[in-house]
């Protein structure tokens, strides 16, 4: 009896309200920019992770983007031995439901190869676009690819649109307009917050608890520029920052749902497979306007 008031009223809303959460970084390492050098973006990003006490982190390689893999291998080394772990996320960074399972396992089996001397335990891959097959019985053939090549599918549970604002601002520098960074960040900030506590709420209404979280972000310019206001905005938020190799302990990421909704992340996935509904933090084209505003004082998208 007095455990059970315990755990009713002491532990259970910490189960549904913990909010903790991973970071993974995905299409590493990008190309030169007009913010950063490839190998600078690394080294940066790197610096600023250690700096803001960020646990262990996974970065998703794409080895075959840039011409030299060894040079590419020997720059992502660099977060190996910075402790944090890396993640297959293709050769080059085919859609699935575009190329097809022969040319798509074929590329993931390149990046399993040149990527195999930097990886730690467990072997995890993400689907680039997490776009795990529309179609079910290709789907289904590169889950059972996944197993025979001793994977774990790297599923997100936070979707969002980081990448844009990397994009943006390139494009704006281009165009050579006066980035005001400033702002830029305050709008980065507040949709990544509100990407986590859209997930964490629509997991506790599908799961009926807050996972630990793993957030989709991109080795862009725009996320390692703003990675320090957007640890103090989390922690300021009550989030909890842990460890990759924390989070993919929870049993929600080894969930396999019956539909194919994955683009939003797993608890997207997994409210749709329970309520027949599609919902998910997509705030694209508002992103876009909002984006234009700043950096071009226009409404179009
Ligand atoms: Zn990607």
């Amino acid at each position: 009896m007095k455990l059970n008031f315990f755990f009713t009223f002491l532990l259970l809303p910490y189960f549904i309200h913990a909010k903790e959460i991973a970071l993974t970084f995905d299409d590493s390492p990008m190309p030169t920019s007009r913010h950063f050098k490839s190998h600078e973006r690394t080294d940066e990003l790197i610096r600023k992770l250690k700096e803001l006490k960020i646990p262990k982190v996974m970065i998703f390689a794409n080895p075959c983007k840039r011409e030299g893999s060894a040079s590419v291998i020997s720059q992502l080394k660099k977060y190996r031995e910075a402790g944090h772990l890396i993640g297959n996320h293709t050769c080059t960074h085919p859609r699935l439901d575009e190329v097809g399972f022969d040319r798509f396992s074929q590329d993931a089996a390149l990046g399993d190869k040149l990527l195999g001397p930097l990886f730690l335990g467990q072997k995890f891959f993400r689907f680039p676009y997490l776009n795990e097959s529309n179609d079910v019985k290709l789907r289904d053939k590169m889950r059972q690819w996944l197993i025979d090549t001793k994977y774990r599918n790297a599923m997100v549970s936070v979707d969002n649109d980081d990448y844009i604002f990397s994009f943006k601002i390139n494009q704006a520098k281009e165009k050579d307009r006066k980035v005001n960074y400033k702002k830029v960040e305050e709008l980065f900030v507040g949709h990544l917050i509100g990407a986590a506590n859209f997930y964490n709420d629509l997991a506790v209404k599908t799961i009926g608890r807050s996972p630990k979280h793993v957030i989709l972000l991109h080795e862009m310019d725009a996320t390692v520029m703003f990675i320090e206001p957007l640890a103090a905005a989390l922690r300021k938020d009550g989030w909890k920052i842990i460890g990759v190799d924390e989070a993919y302990e929870d049993k929600i990421y080894l969930e396999e749902p019956k539909n194919t909704y994955a683009g939003n992340g797993i608890i997207a996935q997994l409210n749709f497979e329970k309520t027949g509904k599609k919902v998910g933090y997509n705030h694209f084209d508002k992103i876009k306007v909002e984006l234009n505003r700043i950096l071009y004082r226009s409404s179009k998208p």
